[in-house]
């Protein structure tokens, strides 16, 4: 028996992407499996009903009767609690399940024996770079902040000679020079903006500044495991503040992406450090969702303090959905080759790391 895999309508307010693009729906059935798919699951991501169909895939008209069909179903966000109730015991999700928040769908999938990988929790190995979705929603987040930043910002990025004068590029910080940070450097790079680039990881230096940009140097040090930063002690943090403080001020823009894996974001840019900051600079903090790196950013909102607009956007891959769910939509592709066996059956290897790492439930067990 052929393996049924589907995709259903995002329902998680603001999430406008899908987990498979009719490209990726393509190679799907082109192996031999059926694809079940919600009517208008990609229409927020621009992907219609009728790209589905030509791909190959059944549209169907609610989640219930996708359910029924499938053995595998694609989420971007956690299935709610109302899905989980709705899907077949022995069924598999992939998604960002996000256990730490929801630990009550958690029990509920493995009560109700359904099979759950969190694609977040993947390890980051080179053999799962394909698959690592973290990274390729990051890089989508990175771009899009520099290019929000360049939209909120009351200067220009590039420098421009002009019959009515010369004017200078504006200076733009990027905190945190991970994957997001990166892309955000790139980003504001190409737009024309003298960039520089801080993190407390020592590779960064030679990442940033093989982007073209300043690496900003800092007495601060903290390389933790697995190619993450680690939380400062306090006297880091004393030391990294006095260094802000006395960086900060000559920054346009400042983007920050900084965060520590398990923890709250950390907290680099603090109120008298935004009293020193022109009027007319922005700030863009995109570890908003996680509590911000900024102590004035409100998650969702644009702050003004004393001139300075303090913007802390929510989910920023599903402000570019075409692109952010095709990109997803392969790291899934990537996924369900380590998860099936000849296009055919289910064959879950729990000796690789990555199905292993994670598993968050099987066969009724709570796995983390
Ligand atoms: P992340 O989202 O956890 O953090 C973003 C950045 O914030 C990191 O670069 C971190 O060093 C920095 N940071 C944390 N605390 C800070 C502080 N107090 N001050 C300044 N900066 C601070 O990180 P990420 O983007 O997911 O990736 C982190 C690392 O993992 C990078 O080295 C990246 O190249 C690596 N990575 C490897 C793979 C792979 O091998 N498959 C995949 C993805 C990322």
């Amino acid at each position: 028996m052929s393996v049924n895999i589907s995709i259903i309508r995002e329902t998680t307010p603001g999430e406008n992407r899908v987990a498979l693009v009719p490209e990726s729906v393509k190679k799907l059935t082109d192996k031999g499996f059926k694809v079940y798919v919600e009517r208008d699951a990609g229409e927020n991501a621009h992907y219609p009903d009728s790209y589905y169909k030509e791909s190959g895939a059944e549209v169907l008209e609610n989640p219930k009767e996708v359910f029924s069909h499938s053995q595998i179903i694609l989420k971007v966000q956690p299935p709610t609690p109302e899905e989980i109730d709705a899907i077949s015991p022995g069924s598999f999700v992939i998604g960002f399940l996000q256990h730490y928040k929801y630990p009550e769908r958690v029990k509920k999938m493995a009560e109700r024996g359904i099979n759950a990988f969190a694609i977040e929790l993947i390890p980051r190995i080179s053999r799962a770079q394909s698959i690592d979705a973290l990274s390729s929603q990051a890089a989508v987040a990175g771009y899009k902040a520099a290019v929000i930043a360049a939209n909120l910002s009351s200067r220009f990025f590039p420098m421009l000679t002009t019959a009515a004068g010369t004017v200078r590029p504006s200076k733009v910080l990027v905190i945190g020079a991970g994957v997001a940070g990166l892309q955000a450097i790139a980003t504001a790079r190409r737009l024309g903006a003298v960039v520089e680039g801080y993190d407390v990881r020592k590779a960064a230096k030679e990442e940033i500044e093989s982007l073209g940009a300043r690496f900003l140097e800092s007495p601060v040090v903290a390389e933790g495991t697995g190619g993450y930063a680690r939380e400062l002690t306090q006297e880091e943090k004393d030391m990294q503040h006095k260094f802000m403080a006395d960086n900060i001020g000559r920054s346009d823009v400042v983007i920050t992406t900084a965060q520590v894996p398990g923890r709250k974001a950390p907290i680099i840019i603090t109120r008298d450090m935004v009293e020193k900051m022109k009027p007319s600079s922005v700030i863009v903090d995109i570890a908003a969702e996680n509590g911000g790196n900024c102590e004035l950013t409100k998650a969702g909102e644009t702050v003004e303090y004393g001139g300075v607009l303090i913007y802390g956007p929510l989910n920023l891959p599903s402000t570019l959905p075409t692109h952010a769910s095709e990109m997803y939509s392969k790291n899934l592709l990537n996924f369900l080759n380590l998860l099936t066996k000849d296009g055919k059956t289910l064959d879950v290897d729990f000796s690789d790391e990555i199905l292993q790492k994670s598993c968050i439930t099987y066969k009724g067990e709570i796995k983390i």
